[in-house]
């Protein structure tokens, strides 16, 4: 089968030829990569008693366990198996697996073959989760992992429509060793384009990125929703231009719909013209990312994928069971290209609404499969005690929703707490809010009473109204990582 040789000839290629190529790759991979060098996945296959040797494609995965983040943190807390998931090639391990003509090949290649060696496996990069439930786990790239990584994010600026010779990109993800920031500004680099990572508003503060538009006056904004549309409002209170931003794009968080109408609102007050706003959806343990293409009126349409670099499944998180294409469920993860911390059959704990389609993308008439763009965490449902007798269970991300989408709501914070701050009493959960100028806060209040009821079943204790600038500061929007939007006060 001719393998496509760019970007461009992979994105228009067949989707059966595209899945052929993924067999062939995932196969290859697991012969020759995973099972010589992963010392988990070694025994995870030979515990399936499956052949690396006989592993046929995709449609084999089945046979294999799901790989959880406690496996990740297990492995990365017990000192003897820290290195589990990291492919370490040994001497042995390459004259025991490896196909005669790349043996032969390292061992004529000489110096030049050592590089290689060195090039691919040596690990020289390191980032870490962002969990605010577990400890961080660090996942390892080597040289070939950061290259993998910008040609991801390079892609993902295409799929995006940042192509023009005169992009200026503005990196607004906080410095960190997260995936986010690495990854915009590497794939940044790559792209031949302007890329200028601000930090966020934790570095340079909203104000100090915003004196960078002044000077720079983007043509792209990148960064999380929560933190994009409050560099945008405070650009408006400041008279900053945004007049030759074309394109924002959003990750880290789910963009919840009414946000990208506030954003353009911004934008347009601050003379842009027409904007493009898409999402993108990435997680540390897959060390890429993937975006959506842009539509007419803002719509969604689902993340392009890189089929040569990773596969997708769908599955039944209550079963297991892959599900056709096309049907909701849990994503699970498999590298088929990286090295330094490899992950198969990862799962996310991202819900799918909609599954993954092959369907020539109507958009953009890229042939790349797509990720429905609904995603929920399976964990975002809290538990609440909220009659004594019986805990409730809250989509705490439905409600986030739910006020996000609200035109009147400027910002929002929901936080949980105990009764009088004491361990036995019920729970608490009150829901704070900025209005929008103009607003009348009483009506506003009423009005996400009755909402939330009819969302998440649960009416807050309490919804207070507050000014901008306290909500902002609660939020952290200047001093925290990450916007504290859900604050659990209760003792753990
Ligand atoms: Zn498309």
């Amino acid at each position: 089968m001719a393998r496509p040789t760019s970007w461009r000839s992979l994105s228009l290629t067949p989707a059966a030829q595209l899945r052929g190529l993924q067999d062939e790759q995932l196969a290859r991979y697991v012969r020759e990569e995973l099972y010589p060098f992963s010392r988990h996945y070694r025994r995870v296959l030979d515990d399936a008693g499956v052949d690396p040797r006989r592993f046929g494609g995709v449609a084999d995965l089945a046979r294999l366990p799901f790989t959880t983040k406690q496996d990740l943190l297990r492995a990365q807390t017990t000192p003897e198996n820290r290195y589990d998931f990291v492919l370490r090639p040994s001497p042995e391990s390459i004259k025991q697996h490896w196909p005669f003509a790349r043996k032969l090949a390292l061992v004529l290649g000489g110096a030049g073959a050592r590089e290689t060696l060195r090039y691919r496996y040596t690990p020289n990069f390191l980032t870490f989760t962002t969990g605010r439930s577990s400890e961080p786990v660090g996942f390892t790239y080597t040289p070939h992992d950061l290259d993998v990584l910008s040609e991801a994010i390079a892609r993902m600026f295409d799929v995006v429509g940042v192509t023009a010779h005169d992009e200026r990109i503005v990196n607004l993800f906080p410095f960190a060793p997260h995936l986010a920031f690495w990854a915009v500004t590497l794939g940044g680099f790559k792209t031949g384009r302007l890329v200028v990572p601000s930090g966020g508003g934790k570095v340079m503060g909203t104000d100090g990125s915003l004196r960078l538009f002044d000077r720079l006056s983007p043509t792209a904004i990148v960064g999380t929703p929560g933190f994009t549309y409050h560099l945008l409002r405070r650009g408006n209170e400041l008279g900053t231009s945004f007049q030759n931003v074309r394109t924002v794009v959003l990750g880290a968080e789910k963009t919840p719909p009414g946000l990208k109408d506030k954003m353009l609102e911004c934008l347009r007050a601050g003379g842009a013209g027409k904007v493009k706003i898409v999402g993108t959806y990435g997680f540390t343990e897959s060390r890429m990312a993937w975006a959506e293409c842009p539509t007419e009126d803002n719509a969604s349409s689902g993340y392009h994928l890189h089929p040569d670099l990773g596969v997708f499944e769908v599955i039944d998180p209550a079963s297991g069971r892959v599900l056709p294409e096309g049907e909701s469920g849990e994503l699970v993860y498999s590298t088929i290209s990286g090295h330094g911390t490899c992950v198969l059959r990862y799962r996310t704990g991202d819900l799918c609404v909609g599954g993954i389609r092959w369907s020539v993308c109507p958009h953009c008439g890229r042939t790349l499969p797509r990720i429905a763009s609904e995603l929920r965490r399976v964990s975002e449902t809290h538990a609440l005690n909220l009659t004594k007798i019986k805990g409730t269970l809250v989509d705490l991300a439905q409600m986030g929703q739910t006020l996000a989408e609200m035109r009147e709501v400027e910002e929002w914070q929901v936080v949980i707490s105990k009764r009088n701050d004491d361990p036995f009493e019920v729970d608490q959960l009150e829901v704070r809010v900025a209005a929008r100028k103009g607003a009348d806060g009483e009506k506003l209040a009423s009005e996400i009473r009755t909402r939330l009821a009819s969302a998440t079943e649960v009416a807050p204790n309490q919804v207070c109204v507050l000014p901008l600038e306290e909500l902002i500061k609660a939020l952290g929007m200047e001093t925290a990582m990450k916007e504290q939007r859900y604050v659990d006060r209760r003792p753990k």
